[in-house]
């Protein structure tokens, strides 16, 4: 069956994001999504408690932040300490159980990996919906995913629940499971969508994120 998965949103378990569980599903759904990867800086639980509360289909996983740069794991039981260098971290991953994600590797302003994706990896995130540029981290990222034969995958690395589907993953899966979406990742049954975030829905997060400063509450979205 065909799984929409966007493969990389943040929730409120990241302090830097505004998408709640209750965001996260509503905007997942309406954007025409059978799954989304909770995948929140360097914590796992959140990732869990949420799909312990909900039906729809929930890829447990987190953003860790290597040494090297950010790496995307998806479905480990445990969670993968930060600090490590980029082959130290996939190792790590891969001993958890999990799926190793070079994510956004050759954008501006964020821990990207560069020349540190290697080989080890189960897939590179070619398209990241908030990369900036756009065009050209995309470029070199399918580049480097031909060059390393690794599978393509594609998420928005969402802060704010109207963000959410931007980048999105179409994956070949055997069933609607977390095991079976992972083989199919893994297997390279998955093809990579999506465009840039309009400029209009990064200015509202950092609005959004401004007026929870001020009023120390979470803005109302839904
Ligand atoms: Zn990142
Ligand atoms: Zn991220």
């Amino acid at each position: 069956m065909q799984i929409h998965a966007d493969l990389h949103v943040h929730t409120t378990y990241s302090s830097d994001s505004l998408i709640t569980p209750e965001d996260l599903v509503h905007y997942s759904k309406k954007r025409g999504l059978n799954a989304v990867a909770v995948t929140d800086h360097n914590k796992l639980e959140g990732a869990y408690k949420i799909a312990k509360e909900t039906d729809f289909l929930i890829i447990p996983g987190m953003e860790v932040s290597s040494s090297d740069g950010h790496i995307v794991a998806l479905n480990i039981k445990e969670p993968i300490p930060r600090g490590f260098s980029a082959v130290e971290t996939v190792a790590r991953i891969h001993a958890a159980g999990g799926v190793a994600i070079a994510c956004h590797p050759f954008v501006f302003f964020k821990g990207c990996l560069r020349d540190r994706v290697c080989a080890t990896f189960d897939a590179i995130e070619v398209i990241n919906a908030r990369a900036f540029p756009f065009k050209k981290s995309v470029n070199k990222a399918e580049e480097t995913a031909q060059h390393l034969k690794l599978s393509r995958v594609a998420g928005t690395d969402a802060h704010y629940g109207p963000q959410i589907g931007y980048g999105f993953t179409v994956i070949d899966a055997e069933d609607a499971t977390i095991e079976a979406v992972c083989r199919a990742i893994v297997a390279g049954r998955c093809q990579p969508f999506g465009q840039a975030v309009p400029p209009r829905l990064n200015f509202e997060l950092t609005l959004a994120r401004l007026l929870r400063m001020v009023t120390k509450k979470p803005p109302h979205l839904i």
